[in-house]
């Protein structure tokens, strides 16, 4: 199948709240196909060093706790332009600024636990694909 890939991540209050299945449901339906999928929960560490990007900002202490504090469904996605389209799927950072029917605005809770991850560019999306996901855990 022809595609870009996109890594997403179902944050812990998403998944504890029971809204997996729901999640994983509209992705499929969106067209996405499934190259890897796992349930794990990341320590303070990797949550860190996932979001290390982010370590100047004022929420990235706040955000490495929340990311560890249970566990979470890390996927690869594929479909034509998947990050970008994915990121449509998913809508703005803040659920109270997404456009209705999207992920986070349906499942998010506020600006930080806002329900799942996009990767933001192709780039970004091979090396965090490769954070959770070994070539032989992809089909
Ligand atoms: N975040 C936050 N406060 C902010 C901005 C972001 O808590 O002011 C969190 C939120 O969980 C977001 C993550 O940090 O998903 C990464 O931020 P980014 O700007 O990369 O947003 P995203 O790419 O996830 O839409
Ligand atoms: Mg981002």
């Amino acid at each position: 199948m022809a595609g870009t890939i996109t890594l997403t991540m179902i944050k812990p209050l998403a998944v504890s709240k029971g809204h997996t299945g729901a999640i994983i449901t509209r992705i499929e339906e969106a067209g996405f196909r499934i190259v890897a999928m796992k349930y794990t929960r990341m320590s303070e560490e990797q949550a860190g060093r996932f979001y290390a990007v982010h370590r100047e900002r004022p929420f990235y202490g706040s955000l490495v706790a929340f990311m560890s504090s249970g566990p979470i469904v890390a996927a690869i996605l594929q479909k034509d332009n998947a990050v970008d389209e994915y990121r449509r799927l998913i809508g703005a950072t803040d659920p109270a600024k997404a456009e209705p029917g999207t992920i986070r605005a349906l499942y998010g809770t506020d600006l930080e636990k806002n329900a799942v991850h996009g990767s933001d560019s192709d780039e970004n999306a091979r090396v965090e694909a490769s954070f959770f996901f070994s070539e032989m855990e992809r089909f």
